[in-house]
Protein backbone atom coordinates (compact mmCIF):
# COMPACT_ATOMS: atom_id res chain seq x y z
CA UNK A 1 0.00 0.00 0.00
CA UNK A 2 2.70 2.27 1.18
CA UNK A 3 4.92 1.41 -1.51
CA UNK A 4 1.93 1.93 -4.62
CA UNK A 5 1.24 5.63 -2.95
CA UNK A 6 5.05 6.93 -3.21
CA UNK A 7 5.16 5.62 -6.52
CA UNK A 8 2.38 7.31 -7.10
CA UNK A 9 3.60 11.05 -5.46
CA UNK A 10 6.78 9.92 -7.52
CA UNK A 11 5.24 10.19 -10.36
CA UNK A 12 4.18 13.65 -9.43
CA UNK A 13 7.48 14.95 -9.12
CA UNK A 14 8.43 16.05 -12.60
CA UNK A 15 4.84 18.20 -13.03
CA UNK A 16 6.10 19.75 -9.79
CA UNK A 17 9.63 20.65 -10.94
CA UNK A 18 11.06 19.00 -7.60
CA UNK A 19 13.13 16.04 -7.26
CA UNK A 20 12.34 15.19 -3.74
CA UNK A 21 9.54 16.28 -1.50
CA UNK A 22 9.10 17.20 2.62
CA UNK A 23 5.95 16.14 3.92
CA UNK A 24 4.77 18.02 7.28
CA UNK A 25 1.05 17.82 7.70
CA UNK A 26 -0.39 15.17 9.69
CA UNK A 27 -2.63 13.50 7.62
CA UNK A 28 -0.53 13.35 4.82
CA UNK A 29 2.48 11.89 6.74
CA UNK A 30 0.26 9.43 8.11
CA UNK A 31 -1.30 8.26 4.74
CA UNK A 32 2.00 8.16 3.05
CA UNK A 33 4.30 5.78 5.83
CA UNK A 34 1.72 4.52 8.24
CA UNK A 35 3.44 6.52 11.15
CA UNK A 36 0.65 7.71 13.25
CA UNK A 37 2.64 9.39 15.53
CA UNK A 38 2.82 13.00 16.48
CA UNK A 39 5.54 14.39 15.36
CA UNK A 40 7.92 13.57 12.44
CA UNK A 41 8.76 14.61 8.74
CA UNK A 42 9.09 12.27 5.80
CA UNK A 43 11.37 12.52 3.51
CA UNK A 44 11.03 11.12 -0.39
CA UNK A 45 13.22 11.29 -3.14
CA UNK A 46 13.06 9.82 -6.32
CA UNK A 47 13.83 6.66 -4.92
CA UNK A 48 14.40 6.92 -1.25
CA UNK A 49 12.20 7.72 1.17
CA UNK A 50 13.31 8.65 4.83
CA UNK A 51 11.64 9.62 8.11
CA UNK A 52 12.86 12.07 10.17
CA UNK A 53 11.97 12.02 13.91
CA UNK A 54 12.86 12.31 17.76
CA UNK A 55 13.95 9.59 20.05
CA UNK A 56 10.62 9.30 21.25
CA UNK A 57 9.32 8.00 18.19
CA UNK A 58 12.24 5.61 16.60
CA UNK A 59 10.61 2.52 17.74
CA UNK A 60 7.24 3.08 16.67
CA UNK A 61 8.42 4.50 13.21
CA UNK A 62 10.57 1.22 12.75
CA UNK A 63 7.50 -0.82 13.35
CA UNK A 64 5.60 1.62 11.39
CA UNK A 65 7.10 2.99 8.48
CA UNK A 66 8.97 0.14 7.34
CA UNK A 67 9.54 1.43 3.68
CA UNK A 68 11.06 4.56 5.47
CA UNK A 69 15.05 4.34 6.19
CA UNK A 70 14.02 6.10 10.27
CA UNK A 71 16.36 8.75 11.22
CA UNK A 72 16.88 10.05 14.26
CA UNK A 73 17.34 13.87 14.61
CA UNK A 74 18.90 15.84 17.42
CA UNK A 75 18.44 19.17 18.35
CA UNK A 76 17.63 20.76 15.35
CA UNK A 77 15.72 18.90 13.06
CA UNK A 78 16.31 21.31 9.85
CA UNK A 79 20.26 19.59 10.34
CA UNK A 80 19.17 16.22 9.96
CA UNK A 81 17.20 16.72 6.68
CA UNK A 82 19.61 18.85 4.94
CA UNK A 83 22.13 15.87 5.29
CA UNK A 84 19.10 13.24 4.54
CA UNK A 85 18.55 15.71 1.36
CA UNK A 86 21.93 15.80 0.91
CA UNK A 87 22.57 12.32 0.73
CA UNK A 88 19.65 11.54 -1.47
CA UNK A 89 21.01 13.89 -3.94
CA UNK A 90 18.01 16.57 -3.79
CA UNK A 91 18.45 19.38 -5.55
CA UNK A 92 14.84 21.06 -5.78
CA UNK A 93 13.04 20.53 -2.68
CA UNK A 94 8.93 20.29 -2.45
CA UNK A 95 7.38 21.67 0.50
CA UNK A 96 3.59 21.94 1.29
CA UNK A 97 2.82 25.66 1.28
CA UNK A 98 -0.61 25.58 3.04
CA UNK A 99 1.10 23.87 5.92
CA UNK A 100 4.63 25.53 6.61
CA UNK A 101 4.58 28.53 8.70
CA UNK A 102 7.05 31.46 7.73
CA UNK A 103 8.95 30.77 10.43
CA UNK A 104 9.42 27.08 9.37
CA UNK A 105 10.16 28.09 6.04
CA UNK A 106 12.93 30.82 7.31
CA UNK A 107 14.60 27.76 9.42
CA UNK A 108 14.41 25.33 6.47
CA UNK A 109 16.16 27.93 4.11
CA UNK A 110 18.55 28.58 6.07
CA UNK A 111 19.43 25.10 7.28
CA UNK A 112 19.26 24.07 3.30
CA UNK A 113 21.25 26.47 1.86
CA UNK A 114 22.31 25.14 -1.68
CA UNK A 115 18.63 23.31 -1.89
CA UNK A 116 16.01 25.15 -3.71
CA UNK A 117 12.52 25.06 -2.02
CA UNK A 118 9.65 24.80 -4.08
CA UNK A 119 6.77 25.37 -2.87
CA UNK A 120 3.79 22.45 -3.86
CA UNK A 121 -0.08 22.57 -3.11
CA UNK A 122 -2.08 19.18 -2.82
CA UNK A 123 0.28 16.52 -3.58
CA UNK A 124 -0.38 13.98 -1.51
CA UNK A 125 -4.28 15.45 -0.92
CA UNK A 126 -4.31 14.57 -4.69
CA UNK A 127 -3.82 10.85 -3.95
CA UNK A 128 -6.00 10.80 -0.58
CA UNK A 129 -8.99 11.93 -2.29
CA UNK A 130 -9.63 8.32 -3.76
CA UNK A 131 -9.77 5.77 -1.03
CA UNK A 132 -8.97 1.97 -1.37
CA UNK A 133 -10.92 -0.87 0.11
CA UNK A 134 -9.39 -0.63 3.29
CA UNK A 135 -9.77 3.24 3.92
CA UNK A 136 -13.01 2.73 2.87
CA UNK A 137 -13.80 0.17 5.29
CA UNK A 138 -12.20 1.79 8.11
CA UNK A 139 -14.56 5.12 7.26
CA UNK A 140 -17.46 2.47 7.52
CA UNK A 141 -16.57 1.09 10.75
CA UNK A 142 -16.15 4.60 12.19
CA UNK A 143 -19.51 5.90 10.69
CA UNK A 144 -21.38 2.68 12.37
CA UNK A 145 -20.31 3.60 15.85
CA UNK A 146 -21.77 7.13 14.92
CA UNK A 147 -25.08 5.72 13.67
CA UNK A 148 -25.00 3.09 17.13
CA UNK A 149 -24.58 6.56 19.13
CA UNK A 150 -27.22 7.83 17.68
CA UNK A 151 -29.28 4.99 17.91
CA UNK A 152 -28.31 5.49 21.94
CA UNK A 153 -29.14 9.25 22.41
CA UNK A 154 -32.56 9.26 21.29
CA UNK A 155 -33.35 6.47 23.84
CA UNK A 156 -32.05 9.50 26.72
CA UNK A 157 -32.93 12.57 25.23
CA UNK A 158 -34.90 14.66 26.76
CA UNK A 159 -36.43 17.99 27.64
CA UNK A 160 -34.51 19.44 30.44
CA UNK A 161 -31.16 17.99 29.34
CA UNK A 162 -28.54 20.43 28.64
CA UNK A 163 -27.23 20.85 24.63
CA UNK A 164 -23.74 19.94 26.30
CA UNK A 165 -25.41 16.81 27.97
CA UNK A 166 -26.33 15.53 24.91
CA UNK A 167 -22.88 15.79 23.21
CA UNK A 168 -21.40 14.42 25.53
CA UNK A 169 -23.24 10.99 26.12
CA UNK A 170 -22.43 11.21 22.46
CA UNK A 171 -18.74 11.47 22.11
CA UNK A 172 -18.52 8.62 25.59
CA UNK A 173 -20.49 6.33 23.61
CA UNK A 174 -18.51 6.23 20.55
CA UNK A 175 -15.82 6.24 23.01
CA UNK A 176 -16.95 3.26 24.96
CA UNK A 177 -17.65 1.26 21.57
CA UNK A 178 -14.40 1.55 19.37
CA UNK A 179 -13.94 5.09 18.95
CA UNK A 180 -10.60 6.16 19.31
CA UNK A 181 -11.29 9.75 19.31
CA UNK A 182 -14.39 12.21 17.95
CA UNK A 183 -13.60 14.01 14.51
CA UNK A 184 -14.87 17.36 15.40
CA UNK A 185 -16.18 18.44 18.24
CA UNK A 186 -19.98 17.34 18.72
CA UNK A 187 -22.37 19.54 17.53
CA UNK A 188 -26.12 19.69 19.65
CA UNK A 189 -27.97 22.58 18.38
CA UNK A 190 -31.64 23.03 19.66
CA UNK A 191 -34.21 25.17 19.18
CA UNK A 192 -33.19 28.92 17.78
CA UNK A 193 -29.67 27.57 18.32
CA UNK A 194 -30.58 25.10 15.22
CA UNK A 195 -30.15 28.03 12.67
CA UNK A 196 -26.24 28.09 13.48
CA UNK A 197 -24.87 25.36 10.82
CA UNK A 198 -21.52 24.87 13.63
CA UNK A 199 -23.56 25.30 16.78
CA UNK A 200 -21.02 23.59 18.85
CA UNK A 201 -23.17 21.80 22.27
CA UNK A 202 -23.84 24.87 24.91
CA UNK A 203 -25.38 24.78 28.26
CA UNK A 204 -28.81 25.83 27.05
CA UNK A 205 -31.62 23.27 27.32
CA UNK A 206 -33.32 21.19 25.20
CA UNK A 207 -37.42 22.24 25.42
CA UNK A 208 -40.51 20.15 24.22
CA UNK A 209 -41.23 21.59 20.26
CA UNK A 210 -37.82 22.02 19.39
CA UNK A 211 -35.86 20.56 16.54
CA UNK A 212 -32.53 19.27 17.58
CA UNK A 213 -29.78 19.23 15.02
CA UNK A 214 -26.82 17.05 16.08
CA UNK A 215 -23.89 16.43 13.89
CA UNK A 216 -20.64 14.56 14.73
CA UNK A 217 -18.18 11.68 13.83
CA UNK A 218 -16.19 8.98 15.30
CA UNK A 219 -12.63 8.10 14.76
CA UNK A 220 -11.48 4.38 13.96
CA UNK A 221 -7.90 3.70 12.47
CA UNK A 222 -7.60 7.35 11.97
CA UNK A 223 -10.55 7.78 9.50
CA UNK A 224 -13.48 9.93 9.92
CA UNK A 225 -17.12 9.52 10.33
CA UNK A 226 -19.59 12.07 9.57
CA UNK A 227 -23.24 12.20 10.28
CA UNK A 228 -25.68 14.69 10.67
CA UNK A 229 -29.34 14.01 12.31
CA UNK A 230 -32.51 16.64 13.01
CA UNK A 231 -34.90 15.47 15.40
CA UNK A 232 -38.32 17.02 16.81
CA UNK A 233 -38.61 17.05 20.95
CA UNK A 234 -42.65 16.08 20.86
CA UNK A 235 -44.56 16.50 18.31
CA UNK A 236 -43.49 18.58 15.06
CA UNK A 237 -45.39 21.94 13.83
CA UNK A 238 -46.35 22.03 10.46
CA UNK A 239 -43.60 24.15 9.88
CA UNK A 240 -40.63 22.52 11.35
CA UNK A 241 -41.90 19.02 9.47
CA UNK A 242 -42.16 21.24 6.27
CA UNK A 243 -38.62 22.17 6.48
CA UNK A 244 -37.58 18.75 7.59
CA UNK A 245 -39.19 17.51 4.59
CA UNK A 246 -37.94 20.12 2.30
CA UNK A 247 -34.29 19.32 3.54
CA UNK A 248 -34.87 15.43 2.91
CA UNK A 249 -35.84 15.54 -0.52
CA UNK A 250 -32.69 18.09 -1.30
CA UNK A 251 -30.77 15.38 0.47
CA UNK A 252 -32.24 12.15 -1.62
CA UNK A 253 -32.47 14.03 -5.15
CA UNK A 254 -28.88 14.68 -4.65
CA UNK A 255 -27.98 11.58 -3.29
CA UNK A 256 -30.04 9.82 -6.50
CA UNK A 257 -27.74 12.21 -9.02
CA UNK A 258 -24.53 10.88 -7.58
CA UNK A 259 -22.70 9.17 -10.04
CA UNK A 260 -18.77 9.31 -11.71
CA UNK A 261 -18.17 11.61 -13.82
CA UNK A 262 -20.88 14.50 -12.56
CA UNK A 263 -18.81 17.23 -10.61
CA UNK A 264 -19.24 18.82 -7.47
CA UNK A 265 -21.08 22.04 -8.49
CA UNK A 266 -23.61 19.71 -10.49
CA UNK A 267 -24.69 17.43 -7.24
CA UNK A 268 -24.94 20.52 -5.09
CA UNK A 269 -27.27 22.15 -7.62
CA UNK A 270 -29.57 19.59 -7.39
CA UNK A 271 -30.11 19.68 -3.95
CA UNK A 272 -30.39 23.68 -3.81
CA UNK A 273 -32.86 23.38 -6.70
CA UNK A 274 -35.43 22.03 -4.88
CA UNK A 275 -34.78 24.34 -1.49
CA UNK A 276 -34.60 27.40 -3.34
CA UNK A 277 -37.68 25.94 -5.76
CA UNK A 278 -39.25 25.60 -2.19
CA UNK A 279 -38.62 29.10 -1.41
CA UNK A 280 -35.29 28.79 0.86
CA UNK A 281 -32.32 29.57 -1.33
CA UNK A 282 -31.05 32.20 1.37
CA UNK A 283 -31.31 29.73 4.38
CA UNK A 284 -29.03 27.21 2.45
CA UNK A 285 -25.95 28.75 3.21
CA UNK A 286 -23.02 26.32 2.86
CA UNK A 287 -21.86 23.63 0.47
CA UNK A 288 -23.80 20.33 -0.10
CA UNK A 289 -20.85 18.18 0.88
CA UNK A 290 -17.04 17.58 1.62
CA UNK A 291 -14.80 14.45 0.81
CA UNK A 292 -14.00 12.39 4.35
CA UNK A 293 -10.92 10.12 5.01
CA UNK A 294 -8.06 11.03 7.67
CA UNK A 295 -9.69 14.35 8.11
CA UNK A 296 -13.42 15.47 7.98
CA UNK A 297 -13.18 18.19 5.31
CA UNK A 298 -10.96 16.56 2.27
CA UNK A 299 -11.16 17.27 -1.16
CA UNK A 300 -13.34 17.10 -3.24
CA UNK A 301 -16.20 19.53 -2.47
CA UNK A 302 -19.44 19.03 -3.41
CA UNK A 303 -20.31 22.77 -3.61
CA UNK A 304 -20.78 26.13 -6.42
CA UNK A 305 -17.17 25.82 -6.75
CA UNK A 306 -16.70 21.87 -7.16
CA UNK A 307 -15.39 21.72 -10.53
CA UNK A 308 -13.96 18.36 -9.58
CA UNK A 309 -15.39 15.37 -11.46
CA UNK A 310 -16.00 12.05 -8.95
CA UNK A 311 -14.78 9.21 -9.33
CA UNK A 312 -15.24 5.79 -7.94
CA UNK A 313 -13.79 5.15 -4.23
CA UNK A 314 -13.77 8.90 -3.48
CA UNK A 315 -16.29 9.10 0.11
CA UNK A 316 -18.17 12.27 0.10
CA UNK A 317 -21.13 14.19 2.56
CA UNK A 318 -24.19 15.21 1.44
CA UNK A 319 -25.60 17.64 3.66
CA UNK A 320 -27.85 20.31 3.04
CA UNK A 321 -29.64 22.22 5.81
CA UNK A 322 -32.54 25.15 5.86
CA UNK A 323 -31.36 27.60 8.74
CA UNK A 324 -34.01 30.22 9.73
CA UNK A 325 -32.69 32.57 12.03
CA UNK A 326 -35.04 32.83 15.37
CA UNK A 327 -36.42 29.42 14.49
CA UNK A 328 -34.54 26.56 13.43
CA UNK A 329 -32.68 24.65 11.47
CA UNK A 330 -32.74 21.23 9.87
CA UNK A 331 -29.34 19.58 8.23
CA UNK A 332 -29.49 15.88 7.36
CA UNK A 333 -26.23 14.56 6.52
CA UNK A 334 -24.91 10.97 4.98
CA UNK A 335 -21.49 9.62 4.23
CA UNK A 336 -21.46 7.90 0.49
CA UNK A 337 -19.19 5.61 -1.59
CA UNK A 338 -19.04 7.15 -4.76
CA UNK A 339 -19.46 3.65 -6.94
CA UNK A 340 -20.06 2.21 -10.22
CA UNK A 341 -23.84 2.54 -10.36
CA UNK A 342 -23.72 5.85 -8.20
CA UNK A 343 -23.46 5.28 -4.27
CA UNK A 344 -22.83 3.14 -1.77
CA UNK A 345 -24.48 4.72 1.06
CA UNK A 346 -22.28 4.16 4.53
CA UNK A 347 -24.80 5.88 7.19
CA UNK A 348 -27.60 3.77 7.93
CA UNK A 349 -29.49 5.68 10.80
CA UNK A 350 -33.12 6.49 10.05
CA UNK A 351 -34.02 9.66 7.87
CA UNK A 352 -37.58 10.16 8.75
CA UNK A 353 -38.56 12.50 11.30
CA UNK A 354 -38.27 11.39 14.69
CA UNK A 355 -40.39 13.03 17.34
CA UNK A 356 -39.13 11.46 20.56
ZN1 LIG B 1 -21.16 16.67 9.77
ZN1 LIG C 1 -19.89 17.20 7.03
Amino acid sequence: MVKKRLAALREGFSLAGIDGFLITRPENRRYMTGFTGSSGVALVSGDRAYFITDFRYVEQATNQAPEFHIVKHGLKMTDTIREVAEEAGIGRLGFEKDVVTYKQHEAFSSALAGIELIPTEGMVEALRKVKDEHEIEAIRQAEAIGDAAFSHVLDIMRPGMTEIDVALEIEWFMRKNGAEGIGFEVIVASGERGAMPHGVASSKKLAEGELVVMDFGAVYQGYRGDMTRTVSLGKASPMQRKLYNIVLRAQEAALEGIRPGKTGKEIDAIARKVIEDAGYGENFGHGLGHGVGLAVHEEPRLSVTGMEELVCGMVVTVEPGIYVPGFAGVRIEDLVVVSESGIRNITSSPKELIEL
